[in-house]
C-alpha cells in the first residue's frame, strides 16, 4: 500500500523560490506521514498567455521579443533556484522551431498550439524536480503524456481532441508500479497524449492541470487530491468581489461542481468528476498560508441542511429571446429552434419557457460568439419566430442542497432585484441552484446585497470560515462603510467629543453638500420639512441655501418664524380648526389634507388661497409605517372627492393654487416624483385653477453598505422630461431626510457586555431607544461602529442594546463588530433625521445631546 496523495500546485505557486520552498516542506511532511507524494504543476504563471501570444505572433514572424521573454522568464527562476538553466534548453530550443514552422507556413494548426503551450508545464516541472532533488527532497521527473492518454469521441472535431481532450482514468497499475514508496514524482499538468497519434500533445483546456490532478488521483486511486492555489478555497462569494466573503469549510462534490460550472474560477469543472466517482476527498489549499485548512470537497461532507452555501456570478452572458405569436403549440417549435442553436454549434445553458415566449442563455465559456455567428443564427430563428439577443448579461446563482426548501426565505434577499429588470429565472431540476440573470452592470450589486442579507449575521462554525480579510488582513477592515463618509475621517475629532457624554453629533459640510445637490435639481421651490431635524445650526445652514421651510404644526411654525425663514409652507393633519385659522396668519401657504374642514368650516377658508394633499392611491417607502398614500393611509383626499371638492371650493370662493402629494419616506426609486408630477396634474386639469405642484419629500439615503443610493441625477432627468411636457406648473419638493441623514451620528459608549449560550453576545451602550427610536419603531437598520476600534476585524456577532427597560430597546441586531470593552465610542450612523427630534425622557433617562461639528 503506498498511500497515494496527489498535490497540484498552479502557477502562483511554482513562480517563485518561497512557493518551492514550500512545496518541498509540504512534499516532505506528506512522505513523514507513509504518504507517496504524486505532485503535479501548472506552467509559471503568465507563461501559458506568453506562449498565446508567441502562437499570435507567430505566423507573421514577429515572435522573437515574445520568445526571449520567455526565456527569460526561466533563467530567472532557474537562478533563483539555483539550477542549471540548460535543462529547459530542449523545451526552449523546440518552441523557437515550432514559432518558425508557424512563420513559414502562415498558420497555427491546433496540433502545433497544442504542442507549443504545453512547453510551459514541461519547463516549470524540470526545474522544480532539480530544485527539490538539490535540497534533498528525493524526487522523479515525469512525462505526464507517456501515462495520461486522450480518449477519442465520437463525432469530436479535430481542433477540440488537440485543445480541450478527455482523457481515459481508468485504474492504472503500470503507473503504480513505476512509482517508488517516499519519492516524489513531479509531473505536469494540462497536457497528455493523443488517442490515436503516440507522440503527439493535447491539451485538456484552459485551467485543465486541476482536471490532470483529478485524472492521477483516480488512476492511482489516491486517498486525497489537494490543488495547492492562491486563494484557500471555495468562497460564499469571489472574494474579490465581496470583501465579506466567508471561506467554505466543507462542501459536497455536487456543491462544488455547481459552483466552479456556475463561475467559481478556483477550480476547474471537469475536475470533480474523476474524484467523485471514486470518492477521493479533493482539498483545496493555499500555498501563500499553507496552514489555513481549506475546502474539503467529499461525498460525506455534513448535513447542513437545506441552504445556501454561495453566490456566484457569471459575466457575458447572451441571451436570446424568441416570440413565438402562438407557435408554441406547434409541434416541434422547440426542435426546430434548437436545430438553429444546433447547426451554429451554439450550446444552450438556460432555458425559461411561457405561453408565448421561450428564452435562452449561451454560456461564454462553451460558446464563441462573434457577430456574424449571432447574426446567422437570429436570421435562421426568425423563420420560426421573432428573435432578439439581449446582453450582455450576468448570471447569478445561489448555490446549495435543496435550495427548493429555502424558497421562502428568500423573500426579503429578492427585494435587492426590487428595481431591476430579470431577465430569467431558473432552478436546476438537482435543486442545487437557482440562477437569476440580469444586466451584466448590476451583477455586483446584487451579489453584494444577497450576500450581506445571507450571510452577514453567521458565526463562524463547522461550513463558514474565516473572510478573506480576516486570513489576509488580519488587521483590516470588514464592515466599515466606506472610507470617504464624513465620520470615517473625523473620527479623532468624534472620539474626543464623545469623552463628554452622548451626543448627536452634526457635520455642517455633509447637510451643505446635500443641499447643493438639492439645488440642481431645477425645481423652483424647495421647502426643508423641518420635523426631521429643527436644531437652529442645521437650520441656519439650510435657510443660506435659500430653501423654504415646510412645517406641520404650530410649534414648528412658530420655531421656523424665530429662525428668519421668510417662507413658511404649513401642512396640518387632522389638527383642530384653530390651528387653520391662525396658520393662515402665520404660514406663507397652508395645505389642506381633507374634505372635512371644508364641508364643516368653509368660513375659515373663504377667499383664500389654499394648496390641497392628494392621495395618488399607492405609497411608497422603506417601510410600512412611513408609507404616506393608499387607502390604509391617514393622509391625502382620494381622486374619488375631486368633484366634490371642485364644489366646495367654488362655492366658498376659496383658490386652490396648488396640490401636493407625498408618498411616502426613504425612496429609491427615482421615479417617483415625476409619477406624481403626472399624476397631480391630471387631478390639476379637473380643477383648472391650479398652478403649484409639490412633489412631496420622502428622497431616500442608503442604509446598508452595498444599497442603491438614489440616482439624483434621474430625478432630475424624469422631473425635466415632465416639465418638458407640462411646462405651466411651478414644481415645488419638501425633502427633510435627504438633507440631514448621513450628516448625523450618535455617540455612546460601551456600558456592559454580556454572552448567553450558543455564543450569542450583547453589547450595552449609554444611549437607548430613548434617544433614537427608530430601529424599534420601524425597524430601520442604522451602521454601528466601534469607532474605538475601527480598524479592528470583526470578531463576534452581537446585539447592540441600551439601558431603558424594554426588551425592543436594541439599536442593531446581530452585528458583526470587534471585540468591544467597557468604554469603547461607538458610533450609530445616518442619524441626522428623526434622530434628537424623536427622543424622549422615557425611563426618566436623558437623550442625548447635540453637537455640531464644522
Ligand atoms: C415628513 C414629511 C416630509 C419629509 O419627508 P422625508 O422623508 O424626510 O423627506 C415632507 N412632506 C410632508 C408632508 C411630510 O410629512
Amino acid at each position: 500500500m503506498k498511500n497515494y496523495v496527489v498535490l497540484k500546485f498552479g502557477g502562483t505557486s511554482v513562480s517563485s523560490r518561497a512557493r518551492w520552498e514550500t512545496i518541498a516542506s509540504i512534499v516532505r511532511s506528506r512522505i513523514e506521514a507513509n504518504e507517496t507524494p504524486f505532485v503535479v504543476c501548472s506552467a509559471l504563471s503568465g507563461v501559458t498567455n506568453l506562449l498565446e501570444r508567441l502562437l499570435v505572433e507567430a505566423p507573421s514572424g514577429t515572435h522573437h521579443e515574445t520568445l526571449a521573454t520567455i526565456e527569460g522568464r526561466h533563467k530567472e527562476i532557474a537562478a533563483e533556484l539555483g539550477v542549471p538553466f540548460e535543462l529547459v534548453s530542449n523545451e526552449l530550443t523546440e518552441l523557437g522551431r515550432l514559432a518558425l514552422g508557424a512563420s513559414l507556413t502562415n498558420e497555427v494548426s491546433p496540433r502545433l498550439r497544442a504542442r507549443a503551450l504545453g512547453m510551459g508545464e514541461l519547463m516549470s516541472t524540470r526545474l522544480g524536480a532539480a530544485f527539490l532533488e538539490s535540497i534533498g527532497v528525493e524526487s522523479e521527473w515525469m512525462d505526464a503524456r507517456q501515462h495520461l492518454k486522450a480518449v477519442a469521441l465520437p463525432n469530436e472535431p479535430d481542433a477540440k481532441h488537440y485543445l480541450s481532450a478527455l482523457c481515459d482514468y481508468s485504474a492504472d497499475e503500470e503507473l503504480a508500479a513505476a512509482l517508488k514508496p517516499r519519492v516524489a514524482v513531479v509531473t505536469q499538468g494540462f497536457i497528455a497524449t493523443h488517442a490515436h497519434k503516440p507522440g503527439e500533445t493535447v491539451l485538456l483546456g484552459r485551467g485543465g492541470s486541476d482536471t490532470s490532478g483529478a485524472y492521477f488521483a483516480h488512476k492511482l486511486g489516491a486517498t486525497r487530491l489537494e490543488i495547492w492555489t492562491d486563494v484557500p478555497g471555495m468562497y460564499t462569494a469571489n472574494p474579490r468581489e465581496v470583501a465579506s466573503a466567508r471561506l467554505l469549510k466543507q462542501l459536497h462534490y455536487e456543491e462544488a461542481q455547481e459552483l466552479a460550472s456556475m463561475g467559481a474560477k478556483v477550480l476547474h469543472p471537469r475536475c470533480l468528476a474523476p474524484v467523485r466517482e471514486a470518492g477521493i476527498p479533493l482539498h483545496i489549499k493555499c500555498t501563500e498560508l499553507p496552514d489555513v485548512e481549506g475546502t474539503v470537497i467529499s461525498g460525506d461532507s455534513p448535513d447542513f441542511g437545506a441552504q445556501v452555501k454561495a453566490i456566484s456570478s457569471k459575466g457575458g452572458v447572451m441571451l436570446v429571446s424568441m416570440d413565438t405569436l402562438g407557435m408554441w403549440q406547434q409541434v416541434g417549435f422547440l426542435a426546430d429552434t434548437f436545430d438553429c442553436f444546433k447547426r451554429h454549434g451554439l450550446s444552450i445553458d438556460l432555458v425559461t419557457t411561457s405561453e408565448s415566449n421561450v428564452t435562452v442563455s449561451l454560456d461564454p465559456a462553451a460558446n464563441v460568439l462573434d457577430p456574424a455567428t449571432s447574426e446567422a443564427l437570429l436570421s435562421d430563428l426568425r423563420e420560426f419566430c421573432t428573435a432578439r439577443m439581449i446582453g450582455p448579461c450576468a448570471a447569478v446563482s445561489l448555490v446549495g442542497h435543496n435550495i427548493r426548501a429555502i424558497l421562502h426565505q428568500l423573500g426579503p434577499a429578492l427585494e435587492a432585484f426590487g428595481e431591476q429588470r430579470i431577465y430569467l429565472v431558473s432552478q436546476a431540476a438537482s435543486d442545487l441552484n437557482l440562477t437569476f440573470v440580469v444586466d451584466e452592470e448590476h451583477a455586483n450589486k446584487l451579489v453584494q446585497r444577497l450576500h450581506e442579507l445571507l450571510f452577514h449575521d453567521r458565526v463562524s462554525d463547522a461550513l463558514l470560515g474565516p473572510t478573506w480579510n480576516a486570513l489576509f488582513h488580519p488587521d483590516g477592515d470588514s464592515d466599515r462603510l466606506d472610507d470617504d463618509v464624513w465620520w470615517f475621517s473625523k473620527r479623532s475629532e468624534l472620539l474626543e467629543l464623545a469623552k463628554d457624554g452622548p451626543a448627536y453629533v452634526y457635520d455642517v459640510s455633509t447637510i451643505q453638500r446635500r443641499a447643493e445637490e438639492l439645488q440642481g435639481l431645477g425645481l423652483d421651490r424647495v421647502f426643508y420639512a423641518i420635523k426631521a431635524n429643527p436644531n437652529p445650526e442645521v437650520l441656519k445652514t439650510i435657510l443660506d441655501f435659500g430653501f423654504g421651510l415646510e412645517c406641520v404644526s404650530p410649534g414648528e411654525l412658530e420655531h421656523a418664524k424665530a429662525m428668519g425663514a421668510s417662507e413658511r409652507l404649513f401642512t396640518p393633519n387632522f389638527a383642530p380648526k384653530e390651528e387653520y385659522i391662525s396658520g393662515f396668519e402665520s404660514a406663507t401657504y397652508l395645505t389642506l389634507d381633507n374634505l372635512h374642514p371644508l364641508r364643516h368650516w368653509p368660513e375659515v377658508f373663504a377667499g383664500r388661497d389654499i394648496l390641497v394633499r392628494m392621495d395618488p392611491g399607492h405609497g411608497r417607502g422603506h417601510h410600512k409605517k412611513v408609507k404616506t398614500a393608499g387607502a390604509q393611509s391617514k393622509f391625502g383626499i382620494p381622486p374619488e372627492q375631486v368633484e366634490e371638492l371642485a364644489d366646495l371650493v367654488k362655492r366658498h370662493d376659496i383658490n386652490v393654487i396648488g396640490l401636493h402629494s407625498h408618498v411616502g419616506s426613504g425612496i429609491t426609486y427615482a421615479a417617483t416624483w415625476s409619477e406624481t408630477a403626472m399624476f397631480l396634474a391630471g387631478v390639476a386639469d379637473r380643477l383648472g385653477s391650479v398652478r403649484i405642484l409639490n412633489l412631496g419629500g420622502g428622497l431616500g439615503v442608503p442604509e446598508k453598505l452595498g444599497d442603491k443610493r438614489l440616482d439624483l441625477s434621474e430625478v432630475k432627468e424624469t422631473i425635466a422630461a415632465f416639465r418638458q411636457a407640462r411646462p405651466e406648473f411651478e414644481l415645488w419638493m419638501e425633502p427633510g431626510r435627504y438633507l440631514v441623514a448621513e450628516s448625523g451620528v450618535l455617540l455612546g459608549r460601551v456600558t456592559q457586555i454580556k454572552e448567553k449560550e450558543g455564543g450569542r453576545f450583547f453589547v450595552g451602550l449609554d444611549i437607548g431607544m430613548n434617544s433614537l427610536i427608530r430601529p424599534a419603531l420601524y425597524g430601520a437598520y442604522h451602521p454601528i461602529v466601534n469607532l474605538s476600534k475601527v480598524d479592528g476585524s470583526p470578531k463576534i456577532v452581537a446585539d447592540v442594546v441600551g439601558p431603558i427597560c424594554e426588551t425592543g430597546d436594541v439599536l442593531g441586531h446581530k452585528r458583526r463588530l470587534p471585540v468591544s470593552e467597557e468604554g469603547d465610542v461607538f458610533l450609530i450612523a445616518s442619524a441626522g433625521a428623526y434622530g434628537y427630534v424623536m427622543g424622549s425622557q422615557y425611563n426618566l433617562r436623558k437623550p442625548a445631546i447635540e453637537r455640531i461639528l464644522r
